[in-house]
């Protein structure tokens, strides 16, 4: 029985990790669950997974949880909730579900304590890289993908000698803007963005599928899970989702997963890695009509991928501030504070602005997260 620690259980991530649980009660318990404010949908989850913790972060939608509550589960508030769960005994895997930069602590507490991560929450990865990394060899731990390309890289480089690889390829489905003229994209509205061809996700990230920020983190994430330099990943725009992603190997072969776009595939994999057992959902069907399409991305119309090179590049806590102030910027469009084009616009500006480079430590970085997040408020006015 692995006993899990969900951080973000009512998101898309989270709602579908405990149906990979549900699936398979023989396989997984939940030990701990954490989420922001949702405490209706975490109250029903409590009522059927009776994990033995219940976290909520916002001390408001705690107490309102915290009076009328009256169970066995032991309810946690505040940032001390992530912590609590992060590290909890009675947990083997913390799958980190939860959105942003709020990932970085909690991801380290759970590395100190030895938990097997479920990593789904790739702003910490690309913020906190070299610090994770380190940590993760140091004390052993396995950080285990849940995003589908590199949950896809993952399954095709196992068992491949690494001197073998020549590069990996990573799919992107292009976004909802994917075929937009060049001089509508910076206009385009958030209802046009949310409107995701093939997958379903958080707010958060179905704007950065727009963007193509999300592909810029994802490389970033690639180059810290599987240690390929920058001019080893490349991206390939795959309209369809169905390629997850590939690597090519030295002698030009392309080994690729495929399935459908169902994040409840690389979430169940990473859960039960290296075991495959069953899982209920439509499965990919080649005796259907199935068309795959390839191309390459726009790098001029949607430049926050070309930009994501750069930062990664670049290193040190660049990937950090490019990070923080693309979420403070897709909040405020979200909010329908500022246009499409102004999310890329004021991440270059704050970008701009990074002077110095201090020692990769826990607490610089998180110093690093809140100055650009201000940077970002100020350039946004
Ligand atoms: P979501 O917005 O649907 O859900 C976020 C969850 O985290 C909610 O349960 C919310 O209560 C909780 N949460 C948010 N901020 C929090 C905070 N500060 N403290 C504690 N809890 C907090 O998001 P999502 O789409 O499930 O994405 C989660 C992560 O997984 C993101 O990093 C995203 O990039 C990554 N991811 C998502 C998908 C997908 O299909 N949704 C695919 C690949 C990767
Ligand atoms: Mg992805």
């Amino acid at each position: 029985m692995k006993r899990l620690s969900l951080l973000g259980s009512t998101g898309s991530i989270g709602k579908q990790t405990l149906d990979v649980v549900r699936q398979h009660p023989d396989m997984f318990s939940v030990a701990a669950l954490v989420v922001n404010t949702s405490i209706d949908t975490l109250e029903e989850q409590i009522e059927e997974f009776h994990p033995l913790l219940a976290g909520v972060v916002d001390e408001k939608a705690y107490r309102l949880l915290k009076d009328r509550y009256k169970g066995q589960t032991k309810l946690v508030g505040g940032k001390e909730a992530l912590r609590q769960a992060a590290v909890l005994e009675e947990a083997d895997m913390v799958v980190t579900a939860i959105v942003g930069a709020a990932g970085i602590e909690p991801t380290v507490h759970a590395i100190e304590a030895g938990k097997t991560i479920g990593l789904a929450n790739k702003e910490t990865l690309v913020a906190g890289g070299p610090l994770i990394t380190r940590l993760c060899e140091e004390e052993h731990v396995d950080l285990l993908p849940i995003d589908s390309e590199h949950s896809a890289i993952f399954q095709c480089l196992e068992k491949q000698e690494r001197s073998n690889v020549d590069s990996l390829l990573i799919t992107a489905s292009g976004g909802p803007l994917r075929t937009w003229p060049s001089e509508k994209i910076a206009k385009a509205t958030v209802d046009d963005c949310l409107n995701h061809p093939t997958w379903s996700m958080g707010n958060k990230i179905t704007i950065d599928s727009a963007t193509l920020f999300n592909k810029g983190l994802e490389v970033m994430e690639a180059h810290w899970l599987f240690g390929f330099d920058y001019d080893h990943i490349k991206v390939v725009v795959h309209p369809q989702s169905i390629v997850h992603s590939m690597i090519q190997m030295k002698d030009g072969a392309v080994l690729a997963q495929l399935g459908m776009p169902d994040m409840r595939e690389p979430i169940q994999y990473a859960l039960t890695y290296p075991q495959r057992v069953e899982l209920a959902m439509k499965k990919l069907d080649f005796l259907e009509a199935l068309q795959l399409d390839f191309m390459p991305p726009r790098y001029d119309d949607f430049p926050a991928l070309r930009l994501a090179f750069e930062v990664g590049r670049a290193g040190g806590f660049k990937p950090a501030i490019f990070n923080a102030a693309n979420e403070i910027a897709v909040y405020a469009f979200l909010d329908r504070k500022i246009a499409f084009g102004d999310i890329y616009k004021t991440v270059c500006k704050v970008l701009e602005q990074a002077e110095t480079e201090p020692e990769f430590t826990l607490d610089n970085l998180l110093a690093m997260d809140a100055w650009a997040r201000d940077k970002a408020r100020a350039v946004l006015g």
